[in-house]
C-alpha cells in the first residue's frame, strides 16, 4: 500500500486573473530554468489565465513542468457564450484542471454539484482535477470544518470510480487562509488532511486513500512551506499569491522535497 513516501508531492501555482500572455511566458520560463533539477521529486504544475495557457505550454514543452486551466466548463461543447471546455483545455497541453476553487464558489455560484459535473468532464477529456475543499471562517468558528469538508468531498467526486478517484488531486483551502495572510497552522491542516484521508478511505477504500493526494492551500509562503509540507498527510501545496514571483514559488516547490 503507498505511503507518505511514495505519494510524490504536487504544489501547483494559481495565478488567478494575473499576467498578460507575454508575462506568463517568461515567468514560466523562469520557473523551467529554476526548477529544471526537480524532475523526480515533485510534480510542479502552472495555473495561468485561459489566455496564457497556448504560450505557457509553449514554454513548458518538453519539460517536466504541467500546464494547469483554472476551470472549465461541464459540456464539451456547445451555445455557451464564453466558456472553455476540457477537451479544449487538453489540445492546448492541460494536464490538470482547478475545480470548485472558493473564489469560484463564493464569487461565481459555484455549487458541489457543478463541481462535479466538471469532475467527470475533466476526466473524460483525459485531465485530471485538482478539486479544492474548505470550510469559511464562520463555518470553523462553529465547529463545522469537517462536516463541511465531507460535504464538498461527497458533492464534488459523487459517482467515481476507486481509480479516478485515485487520480484525482484534493486540495484543503480554509477560505480564511486564502489571500489573506493567515495560514492554517500545521496542526490544523494535518487534522483536516487526515479527516480528508479518512473520508476517502470510507468512500473508495484503503488503497485509494493511502494513494491520493491532498494539497494544502491558504497562504502558503517560502517561510511556512516546511512546516505546513512536513505534516504526514500534505502532499503538496495549492499556491496563490506567492507563486507569482518565481523565485518564492521555487523555494516552495524546493520544501516539498527537503
Ligand atoms: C489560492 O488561490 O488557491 C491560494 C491558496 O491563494 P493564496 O496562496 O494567495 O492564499
Amino acid at each position: 500500500m503507498p505511503t507518505r513516501k511514495d505519494r510524490r508531492p504536487v504544489v501547483a501555482g494559481n495565478w488567478k486573473m494575473h499576467k498578460t500572455a507575454a508575462e506568463a511566458q517568461a515567468l514560466a520560463r523562469e520557473l523551467r530554468n529554476a526548477l529544471g533539477v526537480v524532475r523526480d521529486q515533485v510534480e510542479v504544475v502552472l495555473a495561468p489565465p485561459f489566455t496564457a495557457l497556448y504560450p505557457v505550454g509553449k514554454a513548458l514543452e518538453d519539460s517536466n513542468l504541467y500546464l494547469a486551466a483554472q476551470n472549465c466548463h461541464a459540456e464539451a461543447q456547445g451555445a455557451f457564450t464564453g466558456e472553455v471546455s476540457a477537451p479544449m483545455l487538453k489540445d492546448v497541453g492541460c494536464r490538470y484542471v482547478i475545480l470548485g476553487h472558493s473564489e469560484r464558489r463564493q464569487l461565481f455560484g459555484e455549487t458541489d454539484e457543478g463541481v462535479n459535473r466538471k469532475v467527470k468532464a475533466v476526466f473524460a477529456a483525459g485531465l485530471l482535477p485538482i478539486v479544492c475543499v474548505g470550510e469559511t471562517l464562520q463555518e470553523r468558528e462553529g465547529g463545522r470544518t469537517l462536516e463541511v469538508v465531507s460535504r464538498q468531498l461527497a458533492g464534488g467526486l459523487a459517482g467515481l470510480d476507486a481509480a479516478a478517484a485515485a487520480r484525482a488531486v484534493i486540495a484543503y483551502e480554509p477560505v480564511w487562509a486564502i489571500g489573506t495572510g493567515k495560514t492554517a497552522t500545521s496542526a490544523q491542516a494535518q487534522e483536516v488532511h487526515a479527516h480528508i484521508r479518512g473520508w476517502v478511505a470510507q468512500a473508495f477504500g484503503k488503497e485509494v486513500a493511502a494513494a491520493v493526494r491532498i494539497q494544502y492551500g491558504g497562504s502558503v509562503k517560502p517561510d511556512n512551506a516546511a512546516e505546513l509540507l512536513g505534516q504526514p498527510d500534505v502532499d503538496g501545496a495549492l499556491v496563490g499569491g506567492a507563486s507569482l514571483k518565481a523565485a518564492d514559488f521555487a523555494a516552495i516547490v524546493k520544501a516539498a522535497f527537503a
